[in-house]
């Protein structure tokens, strides 16, 4: 079995991270930890965890368990990743891994140092529609990949309009909310790495403290293709979307950048409109079933910490871009 921590009281433990550690045949969700002892208490009773805590360190000291789930504000999962790794704890930690690349590589070293497994939790590489555009890409279905669009402009739910639309300081705004992820999703799908960046950024009246909530972004990758982003935390009823428009034909997904098991695709080509067939499956299920294969088989997790660092990379150049006016190049380290 693999006894886990939650660290952080959040909502994405409470609305999908518990049941899918708990779909696992061998997955046992231990203690919560919070920095509310109140709150701590709210979750563990909901969802029947047995224990909870306020003090990180004695959770990591309690030998039964072997993994943690870090879901906390941004800003703590720097200090909360290498407190776990000192203590020898495997770890899935939540997107944008960290705030900046410096600290993201301080995390990934300390893992690799403590010979743990660190996984980001990009779930959307996790989605059965965007592997089946990856297989068909490989494939050579579309011909040579030359365009791809991601349509990730959402509405910020009334219960998430918290540090994500006021604190800086946490990692709030658009940008590291969602262009890391549609980052992370563009470079799974495509095989490709993001080279440079252009955007522009908007407030619209839901972000405040000088935080955008909305961007339009060109990224650059290494394969020549040229891929626009458009999320916002402000459009109630655009459908989302990613397109990958290539020299023999275009792929088409509606409805698949979501937390959900959703979403259909379309192959345009000289054989006409071909509706793609899509085994859907809970993204996070699959996110922590091949977390456990890192954990128990040394396979690679689905997104790694050097993915986290990647796609925070190109998510913190899009932000710099916006900033000054300017297109910024995307360093890679790893
Ligand atoms: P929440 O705001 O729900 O939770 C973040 C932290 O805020 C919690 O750890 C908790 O701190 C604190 N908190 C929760 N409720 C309250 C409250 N009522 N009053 C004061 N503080 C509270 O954030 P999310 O669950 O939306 O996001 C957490 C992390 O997960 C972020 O890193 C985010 O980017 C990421 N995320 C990833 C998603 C994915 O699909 N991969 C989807 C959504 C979020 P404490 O731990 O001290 O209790």
């Amino acid at each position: 079995t693999i006894g886990w921590a939650l660290v952080g009281a959040s909502t994405i433990a409470d609305e999908w991270m518990v049941d899918a550690i708990r779909t696992q045949r061998d997955g046992i969700v231990k203690a919560v930890v919070s920095a509310s002892a109140q709150r701590a208490r709210e979750f563990a009773d909901k969802h029947s965890i047995e224990r909870t805590s306020t003090a990180l360190e004695s959770v990591l000291a309690d030998s039964s368990i072997d993994a943690v789930y870090i879901s906390s504000t941004n800003e703590k999962h720097l200090p909360q990743v290498i407190a776990a790794a000192a203590a020898g704890k495997h770890i899935l930690c939540e997107k944008p891994l960290a705030l900046s690349q410096p600290d993201a590589e301080k995390m990934i070293e300390a893992c690799a140092a403590a010979g743990v497994v660190l996984a980001t939790n990009h779930h959307l590489r996790c989605a059965a529609t965007h592997r089946r555009l990856r297989e068909l890409i490989r494939a050579g279905e579309i011909g040579t990949p030359l365009y791809a669009r991601v349509f990730h402009a959402v509405s910020l739910p009334p219960h998430l309009r918290g540090w994500r639309i006021d604190r800086k300081d946490a990692g709030g705004g658009v940008v590291l909310d969602i262009s890391v992820h549609d980052a992370d999703t563009l470079r799974f799908v495509l095989d490709a790495e993001p080279v440079e960046v252009m955007a522009m950024s908007a407030s619209s009246g839901m972000a405040q403290a000088g935080l955008a909530d909305g961007v339009m972004g060109i990224i650059r990758f290494d394969n020549g293709v040229l891929a626009q982003i458009h999320d916002a935390f402000t459009v109630p009823y655009a459908p989302t979307g990613l397109e990958v428009h290539g020299t023999a034909g275009s792929l088409i997904a509606r409805d698949v950048m979501t937390q959900r098991a959703a979403g259909e695709i379309e192959l345009r080509s000289e054989r006409g409109v071909q509706a793609i067939d899509v085994d859907h499956r809970n993204l996070y299920v699959t996110a922590v079933e091949q977390f456990h294969r890192a954990v128990s088989a040394g396979e690679a997790p689905a997104a790694t910490g050097e993915d986290g660092f990647r796609s925070l990379a190109t998510a913190l150049a899009l932000e710099q871009s916006a900033e000054r006016g300017e297109r910024v190049a995307v360093t890679r380290q790893f």
